[in-house]
């Protein structure tokens, strides 16, 4: 999971890494960094011809020509971020440079061998029934303190064997991830941090109990000391309204637990209105914060359009503000696609599947 690249604080840098690819000129790479700068709204901070460098997030990407090939400097604040941008670089240019990717080494400890910077086992705290839908679970760990308002989302990682017995993510040399593969794949969907307490070393998510679902078989049968893997903090945050203060929220019971932290977190002065669908509508008695400028409405499933179709009733003011949409796939494509053919832009929403059918 990429954490923030749409997020553009000034950098503050305390860390560097870099790698020279052989051979490679600015040029080989030149068009792929163009594009991902334009498609996830990272800023390019400088653009000549033997030179580009990027945002990413808080940090910052450069790629120059060298003497003998192209030269790579990463540069952040903390070891994580350095790893994201790692994973990035491989995955984006796996395909494009699949020697130059295998070969590539990076100054310094990567920690290369050892788990990703982001991983932890962490111990269950406590699994409560919420709502009808819903089992709150708490969890413990030495170090939250990544879990920002600016990424919200984390990897829970189920092993198809006990946990004793385990395999989890190595970083390969090349600064990727290695991920166990065959009978020992690890179970991978993403969930919200719905509170988080560094202090206390406490984090709580809210899993929607749905049939056949591996993590709700998972959250259903955890109890205190339970272990579990898990990757982040990555994924988007809550939603930077400084430019519009107006928000427009859709969203199912998956989405649920970023709303709530949104309401939550949101300065009393923005407005606007958040629609919630699910099958029972209030009554299913998830705790959405109220706030003051923010209208709530629940919609039960079986009697109201659908998620996609609430939010097409009000496509005319979408761009007035900040669009946030996030639930089952196909309804996601289509308000995407409607969305920017409108000329909606990635800075004033988030547009997210977060499951699909299968
Ligand atoms: C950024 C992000 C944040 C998310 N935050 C949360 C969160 O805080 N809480 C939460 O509960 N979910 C959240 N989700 C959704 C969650 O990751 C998916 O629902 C995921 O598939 C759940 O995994 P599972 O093990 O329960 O189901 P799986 O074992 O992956 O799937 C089993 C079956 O269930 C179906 N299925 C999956 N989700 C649903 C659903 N919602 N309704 C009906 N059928 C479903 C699948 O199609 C499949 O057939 C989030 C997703 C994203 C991308």
């Amino acid at each position: 999971m990429l954490t923030g690249p749409n997020m553009t604080d000034a950098p503050t840098i305390t860390r560097s890494r870099e790698a020279l690819l052989p051979g490679v000129p600015l040029s080989d790479v030149r068009t792929l960094v163009l594009e991902d700068a334009e498609t996830y709204d990272m800023p390019l901070l400088e653009r000549t011809d033997t030179r580009l460098t990027v945002a990413f997030g808080p940090c910052r990407m450069s790629f120059a020509d060298a003497d003998t090939g192209l030269a790579i400097t990463l540069q952040a604040t903390q070891e994580d971020q350095l790893y994201n941008m790692q994973e990035y670089l491989v995955d984006r240019l796996a395909t494009a440079l699949p020697d130059a990717m295998t070969a590539l080494r990076w100054s310094g400890d990567t920690g290369a061998g050892g788990t990703p910077p982001n991983f932890r086992l962490v111990s269950v705290r406590d699994v409560t029934p919420l709502g009808t839908d819903f089992l709150r679970v708490r969890i413990k760990a030495d170090d939250f303190a990544l879990f920002s308002d600016k990424s919200i989302h984390f990897r829970i990682l189920l092993p198809p064997v006990p946990i004793d017995q385990a395999e989890w993510p190595v970083l390969a040399e090349n600064g990727s991830t290695r991920w166990p593969t065959g009978d020992k794949a690890l179970h991978r969907p993403v969930y919200t941090a719905r509170a988080v307490d560094p202090d206390a070393g406490e984090m709580t998510f809210d899993v929607f109990r749905h049939d056949g679902g591996r993590v709700t078989d998972w959250a259903g049968a955890a109890t205190e000391g339970t272990i579990v893997g898990l990757t982040g903090p990555g994924g988007g945050g809550i939603p930077d309204l400084s430019v519009t203060r107006r928000i427009r929220v859709f969203g199912d019971e998956t989405a649920f637990p970023a709303i709530a932290r949104i309401l939550e977190t949101l300065p009393g002065d923005v407005t606007g209105a958040v629609d919630l669908h699910c099958d029972d509508g209030a009554d299913c008695g998830y705790p959405m914060p109220d706030h003051p400028g923010i209208a709530i409405t629940w919609h039960r499933r079986g009697d109201s359009p659908a998620l996609s179709d609430l939010a097409f009733a009000e496509r005319a003011e979408w761009t007035g503000g900040f669009l946030w949409f996030a639930g089952e796939k196909s309804c996601v494509q289509k308000v995407r696609a409607a969305y920017k053919a409108d000329g909606g832009t990635t800075e004033h929403s988030y547009i997210a599947a977060y499951w699909s059918h299968s």
